[in-house]
């Protein structure tokens, strides 16, 4: 995807329209990321994660703080989580990736998850290699790597 931005393929009116929802979102339960924007570079990421399923009932569909999910986890059966990163200045967010979590899930899923999410944190630090031939950047794949 952000190779198509910086190609020119894709506006970036097109992916910087995160809803005021989101936005609001990631200030009030995101993990601040040490990543740079790759679109706007002004202000650093803010990773948002959303919980999906059905045992959550009205809770499905609400962010929620990293902290928040192990014991999610301890509470309901299965769950997915959706990782999205987001700029609060330029509004630009994507999935990065998504679980499961749950009694049900394998054990310790929790560390690899919360691991998964500081590696995440470095999608877009420092200069990134735009063309073809550059390091392979799997973590904006969700799902990849897992
Ligand atoms: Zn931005």
């Amino acid at each position: 995807m952000l190779r198509e931005v910086y190609s020119g393929r894709v506006g970036t009116y097109e992916v910087c329209d995160a809803s005021p929802y989101l936005k609001s979102a990631a200030k009030f339960h995101g993990e601040p990321t040490d990543a740079r924007c790759p679109v706007c570079r002004k202000e650093n990421l803010t990773n948002v994660h959303y919980i999906y399923g059905d045992e959550l009932k009205q809770s499905a569909g609400q962010a929620r703080r990293l902290a928040e999910l192990p014991v999610l986890a301890m509470t309901f059966r299965e769950f997915h989580v959706y990782v999205v990163e987001v700029c609060r200045a330029c509004g630009w967010n994507h999935l990065v990736e998504q679980y499961l979590l749950g009694r049900d899930g394998i054990a310790g899923t929790q560390g690899e998850a919360a691991n998964a999410v500081g590696a995440s944190g470095q999608v877009g630090a420092g200069r990134a290699p735009v063309r073809g031939g550059g390091r392979p950047r799997t973590r904006l794949r969700p799902g990849a790597g897992e």
